[in-house]
């Protein structure tokens, strides 16, 4: 299956589709890893490609594995960068895969041949500049005799060239390819991490293209762009020119919560970097959660304060009933409106709702609707939570189960990597949503040290209790987003970085 270049958005719908039904995925170093995201939970995720520091799996071994798994019956999607069938040794593996008769399907990708180009401002061709393309790698030494690229051919060949895997090589093939006659003039770009938060790119000549990727420490994975057509990037440059492309930011939610800020600012061109600090787990003890659904009828309001709450108790609650009317005339009272939403997604509307968080106006929200004297509720909240409100109910009359439904647990493995990627550079700005976010990243990271390490890092605060739990540990935020909310967040940073 081909994972597109880099930007998750460019998987195939049929990708996705198989991505579900997948019970092991072996993916490869230029696979975003954010696509893993669409496998199961349960499905058996192996890294197949070159680590920093290791050797690869080498290919017989991997293509044995791929065998192996599908013949204990499961179905394997081995995810490649771009097109499986361009530069990736798709072709061989499929191949295997034919000879141990094991029925096979190849998706294809959308390849950085054409997508690099696209995101830094290139059409591979155009009418008034080039009508064919030729792709080659750069992989091998252009010097030697017996390689497999007609370099003088090349030079000849008057449309645009695509060069891939070619950085290392950049200043042999560009003196090899004027060697053979094409002008020095001739317009360059490169595009490094093309489609992702990350891309970098540069411009040049042919004549001066390998001075430049020395002087910017230009690197792999990269595309190399010859012709006239590179004249276009200044006009059609559409995704270098989003407000925040450039940017690192570290978003701090759990993975369940994370996505709305994280895709916003992906589409403002971000580079974002998910590192959870928590996450949650079922709850340690589950005898009350199994009594209260068995005796979800005699309960006259079920609350929920928070959407993990919602998503935890949805999750026994469809366990043990087909059918959402089990939950009979139960009144609902949400804590907030992100709370009120995850419910409205279950198509459920909450009948009370206060204005502020606070135990106090929770209370009072419900006995707006009606009088709290002997109502039976039930909260369904996380394993350790503060007594505050079922007691301000209990005061109130109430008859209160308050039942854990979920934990939540320090988060200490490097999931998607970005741990180590925020270690080894550092970020633009790190954005905090509540003081637990605060408070948690700091218990993981120690934040005082972070930023002596990376001075450059600047804090993004939600709002002013998240920038009081900044300030509590000595690193007051850089910004505080005026209006609290993720739209808030989102805009502050926008006029943050804006450009001339
Ligand atoms: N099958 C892949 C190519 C694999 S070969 C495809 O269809 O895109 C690996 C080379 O592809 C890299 O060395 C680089 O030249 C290019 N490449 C792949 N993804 C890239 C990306 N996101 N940005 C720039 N170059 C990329």
């Amino acid at each position: 299956m081909g994972a597109g270049p880099g930007d998750a958005g460019l998987l195939t719908l049929r990708g996705a589709e198989l991505m579900k039904r997948a019970d092991v995925v072996v993916y490869d170093a230029l696979v975003n890893k954010d696509l893993l995201r669409f496998a199961p939970k349960a499905a058996e995720i192996i890294y197949g490609g070159k680590r920093a520091k290791e050797h690869a799996i080498p290919q017989d071994e991997l293509n044995q594995l791929l065998i192996r798994k599908a013949k204990e019956g499961k179905t394997v999607v081995r995810l490649k960068g771009g097109d499986p069938y361009v530069f990736g040794r798709g072709g061989e593996e499929a191949e295997e895969l034919q000879a141990a008769r094991i029925p096979f399907e190849v998706v294809p990708g959308v390849s950085s041949i054409t997508a690099a180009g696209n995101y830094a401002g290139i059409p591979i061709t155009h009418r008034s500049y080039s009508s064919s393309f030729t792709v080659v790698t750069g992989h091998e030494d252009p010097n030697k005799d017996d390689t497999s690229v007609d370099w003088a051919w090349l030079a000849k060949e008057p449309g645009t060239k695509v060069i891939l895997m070619g950085v290392d090589r950049i200043r042999q093939i560009s003196s090899e390819l004027m060697k053979h006659g094409l002008d020095g003039s001739t317009p360059v770009g490169m595009v490094r991490w093309a489609t992702r938060g990350r891309q970098k790119s540069i411009d040049g000549t042919l004549a001066t293209i390998a001075d430049l990727v020395e002087k910017e420490n230009f690197g792999a994975p990269a595309i190399t762009i010859i012709g006239d057509v590179v004249k276009l990037r200044p006009k059609l440059n559409w995704f270098e020119a989003r407000p925040l492309f450039g940017q690192r930011i570290v978003v701090t939610r759990t993975r369940e919560q994370a996505s709305q800020l994280s895709e916003q600012l992906i589409e403002l061109g971000a580079e974002v970097l998910e590192i959870p600090t928590i996450r949650t787990e079922p709850p340690t003890e589950k005898g009350a959660l199994m009594d209260a659904l068995l005796a979800l009828g005699e309960y006259d309001w079920i609350v929920f304060t928070s959407p993990n709450g919602v998503a935890a108790f949805f999750e026994y609650f469809f366990k043990g009933f087909e059918d959402i009317r089990a939950l009979g005339n139960l009144r609902i009272a949400a804590v907030g409106p992100v709370t009120a939403a995850k419910l409205r997604e279950l198509h459920l509307r909450v009948d009370a709702m206060p204005e502020e968080y606070l135990a106090s106006k929770i209370t009072e929200a419900i006995s707006a609707f009606e009088s709290i004297e002997n109502l039976r509720i039930l909260l369904m909240r996380a394993e350790v939570a503060n007594s505050e409100l079922p007691g301000e109910l209990e005061e109130n009359g109430a008859i209160v189960d308050d039942v854990p439904c979920y934990r939540t647990v320090p988060e200490t493995e490097d999931v998607n990597g970005n741990v180590e990627r925020l270690f080894e550079s550092g970020a633009d700005w790190i954005t905090f949503t509540s003081s637990s976010t605060v408070e948690n990243f700091h218990a993981r990271f120690d934040l005082p040290k972070l930023k002596k390490q990376f001075p450059q890092v600047r804090l993004a605060s939600i709002g002013p209790e998240t920038s009081k739990a900044l300030h509590k540990i000595g690193v007051p935020p850089d910004v505080e987003a005026p209006e609290h909310n993720i739209s808030g967040l989102i805009n502050i940073l926008r006029d943050s970085v804006k450009r001339p």
